[in-house]
């Protein structure tokens, strides 16, 4: 099936203006949640699933969650800008407060991959898509999570501010053991944020590529490689916001990347407690079935 997107959170510690995703208000209980991701997996196999932003280390019962999950048996890939492993961590979008420390071997004990976003080699190109996060303070979190063992996965997404740097974030990923992969994103025009920024951030097929192709021969070479363009995940994703919303982007039925599927919008599916909310899925599923990879 679609690779299914869970939006542990409500809220960020970084504001991405080049974000793609459609926020959710509230948090879904835990219990709702295991019982929507135990039925995706008796239905349709699901046997992974990535924790993904709004941040989930600003969930309070985020460790109760990721084992949860583990307990049905789901390889977990969380992706998390990491601000809480370092200490409490000040909430920046999408709500206020402070979020409290979380420890990364608790999250490690459970996470397969734990996905770090590294954009850029110096702060300035850094936050052109990630505001208030240092390079220094990725590093640091990186360093913390080799301590503890944790398997990490840094990721990038590659748009017009950073294309010129990324041999300098290749040098960056050199003596951290932890990092197992890269990945690397073509910007994506998507989601009210994205879309509404798109002339700021967005890249070219032909630009993409020839990024991947500087980052393999740059990346460390323990590392894994792995570009993965936008027309590649149209159809691709399954995701589900924090108030428990499930939905994916609204898409053409054509392969490659198409001028229309750079907007705002999206197709809801339904909420996550609805009775008849994996026949939707089911129907959904079968719409991406019939677009060719
Ligand atoms: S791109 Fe990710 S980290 Fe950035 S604001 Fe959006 S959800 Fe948060």
């Amino acid at each position: 099936m679609r690779s299914v997107i869970l939006s542990a959170g409500k809220s960020c510690f970084t504001v991405c203006p080049g974000c793609y995703n459609h926020f959710g208000r509230t948090v879904v209980d835990t219990p709702r949640v295991l019982g929507f991701a135990a039925g995706l997996c008796d239905r349709f196999g699901l046997d992974k699933i990535t924790v993904g932003g709004g941040d989930p280390l600003s969930r309070p019962d985020i460790i109760p969650l990721l084992t949860g999950l583990h307990g049905l048996g789901l390889r977990i890939h969380l992706d998390t800008v990491g601000t809480a492993f370092l200490g409490s961590a000040r909430i920046r979008f999408m709500g206020s407060g402070v979020a409290e420390r979380v420890p990364p071997g608790e999250v490690a004990a459970v996470a397969d991959l734990v996905g770090i976003p590294l954009d850029g080699s110096t702060d300035a190109v850094q936050q052109r898509f990630r505001r208030h996060v240092t390079v220094s303070s990725q590093l640091a979190v990186l360093s913390l999570l080799d301590g503890v063992g944790a398997r990490v996965c840094v990721n990038t997404v590659v748009h017009a501010g950073n294309l010129a740097d990324v041999v300098g974030i290749a040098r960056l990923l050199e003596g951290h053991p932890c990092i197992k992969e890269w990945q690397l994103f073509q910007f994506m025009p998507i989601g009210p944020l994205g879309h509404r920024n798109r002339e700021r951030y967005r890249i070219g097929g032909d630009d993409f590529r020839r990024a991947a192709d500087l980052a393999l021969a740059r990346a460390p070479e323990e590392v894994t490689v792995t570009a993965k363009s936008a027309g590649g995940r149209k159809h691709r994703y399954l995701l589900i916001d924090s108030a428990g919303l499930v939905w994916a982007p609204e898409q053409s039925r054509t392969p490659s990347w198409q001028n229309e599927d750079a907007n705002d919008r999206r197709d809801v599916v339904g909420v996550l407690t609805d009775p008849d909310i994996l026949d939707r899925v089911a129907r959904l599923e079968d719409v991406g079935q019939r677009v060719p990879a």
